[in-house]
């Protein structure tokens, strides 16, 4: 099933996890591969031509012999795998953040599986119960400890993000600490362990912001592999008094905006864009992020 809003979360390939294991059919596959590769900070090459830009996959023959192999999945007889190499040309690499907003469905779930398990790779080398060296295994979705034999899966860690609402014309947007002035978000915090979803949405807009909130519902998930993020979209009410009392660790301000004043702002860039002195709100993340899709569903008046 797709989600039609949420740009990383439209994978259109068929992961195939039954060839995992099947050795012999992965070192036949590989040699008509095509390889989505990667750098070890996430970055993929890509070319743009008339139709837009698009990951620049390699041949396989391309690829150092001693990269990683890891198996993401097919397209019809198509077979896509990924492999982290240094970069050639830097200058025709771009991150995810660069990237995503161009990026069509197979590319984006294609790299966003690229990318957590590089993320992923590059954190577990050691067995977590007796510290041993671990080795990739079925194809790079899990590792072996070369000492005890025991099977390691890839994180993915749960962060809840909502938007909160009064039940009419204000949305409740924060700006964290390194964001810069005039940057606001939706709030959004990791789940604990031992905690439910809705649970999480409550505390964190507590914690956070001091504001009690209703009402919560669940409208969509997406992968946000830095390192192992899956993003799970709420919109939540107002329960009471809407006064904030923020927590100066984890914002540097919030408030209440309309629609029209949210309207107004600009999409986050990474480029110097001088402040408007008379505006508090400035900018609002850019389209392809979860955060945008749960603002343009209230703007729109469908949540
Ligand atoms: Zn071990």
């Amino acid at each position: 099933m797709t989600q039609p809003g949420l740009p990383l979360s439209r994978a259109t390939f068929d992961r195939a996890a039954h060839r995992r294991a099947d050795d012999a059919w992965l070192a036949e596959a590989w040699t008509r591969a095509r390889v989505v590769v990667i750098s070890p900070k996430s970055a993929t090459p890509v070319v743009r031509d008339g139709s837009g830009t698009r990951t620049a996959t390699w041949d396989a023959a391309a690829v150092p012999a001693a990269a990683p192999r890891r198996f993401l999945g097919m397209v019809g007889d198509t077979v896509y795998f990924a492999a982290t190499v240094e970069p050639v040309d830097a200058a025709q690499w771009q991150t995810l953040r660069a990237f995503g907003p161009h990026a069509d469905d197979l590319d984006a779930g294609l790299l966003v599986s690229a990318i957590a398990l590089e993320q992923w790779h590059q954190r577990h080398t050691h067995c977590p119960l007796c510290g041993a060296d671990t080795i990739e295994s079925l194809a790079g979705w899990t590792r072996t400890c070369t000492a005890d034999g025991s099977a390691h899966f890839p994180r993915t860690d749960p962060a809840v993000i909502m938007l909160i609402h009064d039940g009419a014309d204000l949305a409740l947007l924060g700006r964290g600490p390194q964001w810069g002035e005039g940057r606001f978000s939706t709030l959004a915090g990791f789940v604990e362990p031992g905690e439910s979803l809705e649970s999480a949405v409550a505390r964190e807009v507590f914690e956070e912001v001091g504001v009690a909130i209703t009402d919560i519902r669940y409208l969509g998930s997406q992968p946000w592999p830095f390192p192992a993020s899956l993003m799970v979209g709420f919109v939540a009410r107002v329960d009471g008094d809407p006064a904030i009392t923020l927590d100066p660790v984890e914002m540097a301000e919030a408030g209440w905006f309309t629609r029209d004043e949210i309207r107004q702002a600009r999409d986050w860039t990474d480029d110097h864009v001088e402040p408007e002195p008379a505006r508090r709100l400035q900018a609002i993340p850019p389209h392809f992020s979860i955060s945008r899709y749960l603002i343009d569903r209230w703007l729109s008046g469908e949540i």
